[in-house]
C-alpha cells in the first residue's frame, strides 16, 4: 500500500465507527450573510434589516414540529453565516435547539459554520458554551486582490486571528479555502495553504473555484470581464494540494477535504454515506426514510409558513430506486477511501449496485478508474486515476441507470 493510500485510510478510519448506520444527523440553516459572495450560489442572502429574532423564532418552531427528540449523532449550524448572529440570540437558538433535540447528549460533533468578520470572543464563547464543539471558518484565501475580487469583506489578517480564536477555544477546527482563482501562482497558494496548517487546524476543505448558474462570478465570465483558470492548471493546483496535504499529514478522505487522522468531518460523512438526516430552515434539505424534500428558501416565505403553522416545504419526493442508487454513488464516490459500501447502496434502493450499473461498471473498471475492494464487505471506489474525472464516471454511470 502507498503511503497516500495509508494516510487516506487513517483519516477515514476513526469517525466510521462514531457514526451509526440508523442514526440520524441535524443540519440547521442561517441564511444571513454581511454580503454575497460573487461565487456563492448557498441559498444565502446579504442581510438588509430583517429582524434576526423572528427568523431565529421560526426555525426553532421548525425544529419543533419536525425535530422534537430526534437525538441527532451530529449536528451542522451552516448558512448563510451563522456567527452573524449576536452572541445572546446565537446562544439562545442552541440552548432551545437542544431543549428541543437533546442534540447535546446525543451528538459526537457539533459544528458551526463562522467568517472572519463575525467570529468575536462573544459569539465564540457562546458557541462553546451552547454545544459547539467544532468549528468551520470561511478564510476562502489569504491574498487581498483575491478577496476583493471574490466581494470578501474581511482581511486576510481577520481570516487568521479567526482561526487563532477558533483553535483556542475548540480542539477542531476547518478552513475553508478555494484555489484556482485565475493566474494565481502554485507557490502563493502553496504558502498561504501552510500558513493556515501551522495554526494548528485539523482539518481543511480545499475547493477549487467554480462558476455555479446564477452568481456574480459567472455573469462576470459571460461578460468578458473574469475568466476561468485553465482546467489542467486547476489540476495541478488539485494535485499539489493533495501532495501538500499529505506531507502535513492530512489525509484525503473525501475529493476536497483533508483531515488529520480521525478529525474528518463526521457529519459530512453522514451526507456522503447516505445515513438520514433532517434538514431545518430556509432552504434546508432533508433525506430520511427514503423521502428527500426541501425547505422553501426565501427566508420571508420560510417564516411567514412556518408563523401560519404550515410545513415549510418546497418540495418533497420518494426517489425511485434508480435515482437512489444513483444518489449513493454520486455521494459515496467523493470518499477516495471508503468509496461506497455496495451492501448498504443495494438496502436503500432495492437495486443490485453491479447488475443496475452492467456492462459500465466493468469499463470504468477497466480503465483504472474505479476498483472494487477484495472481502465480504465489498466497496466501489475512484482510484487515485478515477478521482480527477469524478464528473465524467458519474455521467457515464447516470446514462446506464437514467437512460
Ligand atoms: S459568506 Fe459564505 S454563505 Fe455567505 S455569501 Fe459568502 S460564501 Fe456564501
Amino acid at each position: 500500500m502507498r503511503a497516500s493510500q495509508r494516510l487516506r485510510l487513517a483519516a477515514a478510519a476513526a469517525p466510521a465507527e462514531m457514526l451509526r448506520e440508523d442514526g440520524r444527523s441535524l443540519y440547521v440553516h442561517l441564511p444571513f450573510c454581511t454580503s454575497k459572495c460573487r461565487y456563492c450560489d448557498f441559498n444565502s442572502y446579504a442581510w438588509s434589516g430583517q429582524s434576526l429574532e423572528r427568523h431565529v423564532r421560526a426555525v426553532l418552531a421548525e425544529a419543533r414540529a419536525r425535530a422534537a427528540g430526534l437525538r441527532p449523532q451530529t449536528v451542522f449550524i451552516g448558512g448563510g453565516t451563522p456567527s452573524f448572529l449576536p452572541a445572546p440570540l446565537l446562544g439562545e437558538l442552541l440552548q432551545q435547539l437542544d431543549e428541543v433535540t437533546g442534540f447535546r447528549a446525543s451528538a459526537s460533533e457539533v459544528t458551526m459554520e463562522a467568517n472572519p468578520e463575525s467570529f468575536d470572543d462573544a459569539r465564540a464563547a457562546a458557541a462553546a458554551a451552547g454545544g459547539v464543539n467544532r468549528v468551520s471558518i470561511g478564510v476562502q484565501s489569504l491574498r487581498a486582490p483575491v478577496l476583493r475580487a471574490y466581494d470578501r469583506v474581511h482581511s486576510a489578517e481577520t481570516a487568521l486571528a479567526a482561526l487563532r480564536r477558533a483553535r483556542a477555544l475548540f480542539a477542531r477546527v476547518n478552513a475553508d479555502l478555494i484555489y484556482a482563482f485565475p493566474g494565481q501562482d502554485p507557490q502563493e497558494w502553496q504558502e498561504d495553504l501552510e500558513s493556515v496548517l501551522a495554526l494548528g487546524v485539523d482539518h481543511v476543505s480545499c475547493y477549487e473555484l467554480s462558476f455555479e448558474p446564477g452568481t456574480a462570478l459567472t455573469r462576470m465570465r459571460d461578460a468578458g470581464r473574469f475568466r476561468a483558470e485553465e482546467p489542467e492548471r486547476g489540476r495541478a493546483l488539485f494535485e499539489r494540494t493533495r501532495a501538500l496535504c499529505a506531507r502535513h499529514g492530512f489525509g484525503q478522505y473525501e475529493v476536497s477535504n483533508y483531515a488529520r487522522a480521525g478529525a474528518a468531518c463526521r457529519h459530512n460523512l453522514a451526507y456522503w454515506r447516505s445515513l438520514d438526516y433532517v434538514g431545518i430552515g430556509a432552504g434546508a434539505a432533508s433525506w430520511l426514510d427514503g423521502e428527500r424534500r426541501k425547505n422553501l428558501e426565501l427566508p420571508e416565505a420560510y417564516e411567514q409558513a412556518v408563523r401560519a403553522g404550515k410545513d415549510p416545504v418546497a418540495e418533497a419526493e420518494r426517489t425511485d430506486p434508480a435515482t437512489t442508487l444513483f444518489d449513493a454513488l454520486m455521494m459515496g464516490l467523493r470518499l477516495p477511501a471508503e468509496g461506497v459500501l455496495l451492501e448498504r447502496a443495494r438496502r436503500i434502493s432495492g437495486l443490485d449496485p453491479a447488475a443496475a450499473c452492467g456492462a459500465t461498471l466493468d469499463e470504468l473498471i477497466g480503465e483504472g478508474l474505479l476498483e472494487l475492494t477484495p472481502g465480504p464487505a465489498r466497496r466501489l471506489r475512484a482510484t487515485d486515476s478515477g478521482l480527477p474525472f469524478l464528473d465524467s464516471i458519474l455521467t457515464r454511470l447516470l446514462a446506464v441507470l437514467r437512460p
